[in-house]
């Protein structure tokens, strides 16, 4: 990636930088090989919420996939219709529930049989019925952080395989509830395309053993999940689509008129965005080197939350590389972004790049130790 250093010069540091051209090249692949099977994405609104990034995802004609009534009002103001925006969460507040009633989103993904009762009463004070789609909770391990799996049994997200049963029939006699089809979201940032493969046996499995308990699935949602890669961005800045969707094709007993849906949220704007910081000092450690960067965790949060690898570039030196810890100015040992970092020597004012952080960067950024918010910055 090609960075304007001058332009950066003129920018308080910390603050993100998105590279709308490569964002764009992202959603075109993305349209091409959704469109090559007819298949639906639903962004996931949580990877990015940044007003200028959804406008340009909604431009493109997807839809939005949320997780809060706050994300519900994002999504709108910045140009999602309605009919394209469904609702997940394992605790959806009435307001939140209200708020999708209200604008008729597309559906609501239900994750437990409690929430499916509050559901169909607001919408019968309303005198709506509203879409609704279970969450599935598939009893997949994605084979990645502990902190990102979400389809093993024993995590909160879903409705439980056991409890199926139970659930459709307690479904069938609530009459403001309209139901589409299923949902699935196992995790994030996964690499290996046999985990999708393994959902999509589950998925034909289940669809099976739903419509034998009397219920026509309309729709098939496999949420989100795709990884990309931190290591070599530059090689891989546009995520293998490809494959991907080329996989669920061939292995998903797709019913006739039946829609497949998709909730990708990281791998369509990780690699736009970058968290462009200044180095404050070079601290000589006794054996280490500190470099000691204005931004920290409350501006990028995955390393410490993930242990997450990010790429570090030192953008304005060329000088020979050394090995560097890089941290940032926040009073937690935690704020390390990384340990053995090889960068180009290093010194006071230097601009460094945190690559890859375009997806749960400025979204997840905080106010700790009273700092200011980062602001954001695009290529055009
Ligand atoms: C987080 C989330 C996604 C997106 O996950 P990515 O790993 O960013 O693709 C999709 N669907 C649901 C329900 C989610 O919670």
């Amino acid at each position: 990636m090609i960075f304007p250093i001058e332009k950066f010069r003129q920018i308080e540091t910390p603050f993100y930088y998105y590279d709308i051209d490569l964002l764009r090249r992202t959603l075109k692949e993305l349209r091409t090989e959704t469109d090559r099977y007819g298949y639906h994405e639903h962004f996931a609104v949580k990877a990015n919420a940044n007003p200028r990034i959804l406008a340009e995802i909604a431009n493109c004609g997807f839809g939005a996939d949320c997780v809060s009534g706050g994300e519900i009002r994002a999504a709108l103001d910045a140009g999602f219709p309605a009919e394209k925006i469904v609702f997940a969460g394992v605790g959806k507040a009435d307001w939140e529930i209200n708020l999708g009633l209200d604008n008729n989103i597309a559906c609501f993904n239900v994750e437990s049989l409690p929430e499916m009762l509050v559901i169909n009463e607001l919408a019968a004070i309303k005198g709506k019925k509203a879409t609704i789609a279970l969450r599935i909770n598939p009893d997949i391990d994605a084979h990645t952080h502990e902190k990102i799996t979400t389809g093993k049994s024993e995590n909160k997200f879903g409705i439980n395989i056991s409890l199926l049963p139970e659930v459709c029939a307690a479904l069938k006699g609530l009459p403001n509830l309209r139901f589409s089809g299923i949902h699935f979201h196992i995790g994030s940032q996964i690499t290996d395309l046999y985990v999708f493969g393994n959902l999509c046996n589950k998925a034909n499995v289940l669809m099976d053993s739903i419509e034998a308990l009397g219920l026509e699935i309309k729709t098939l949602n496999f949420g989100g999940g795709l990884g990309i890669d931190y290591v070599n961005p530059d090689e891989h800045p546009v995520p293998d689509f490809k494959n991907f969707f080329a996989m669920f094709r061939e292995l998903v007993k797709q019913r006739a008129g039946q829609q497949v849906h998709f909730e990708l949220g990281r791998a369509v704007v990780a690699q736009c965005g970058s968290l462009i910081s200044k180095v404050l000092y070079m601290k000589q450690g006794e054996i280490k080197k500190f470099a000691v960067l204005d931004a920290g965790f409350t501006e990028l949060i995955r390393p410490a939350m993930y242990d997450a690898y990010h790429r570090i570039e030192n953008l304005t030196s060329d000088r020979a590389t050394d090995v560097y810890e890089v941290v940032g100015p926040i009073c937690e040992s935690s704020d390390v972004f990384g340990r053995e970092v090889q960068l180009n020597e290093v010194s006071r004012g230097d601009l460094v790049a945190l690559r890859s952080a375009g997806a749960y960067g400025e979204v997840m950024a905080s106010q700790y130790n009273c700092r200011t918010l980062p602001k954001a910055c695009f290529s055009e």
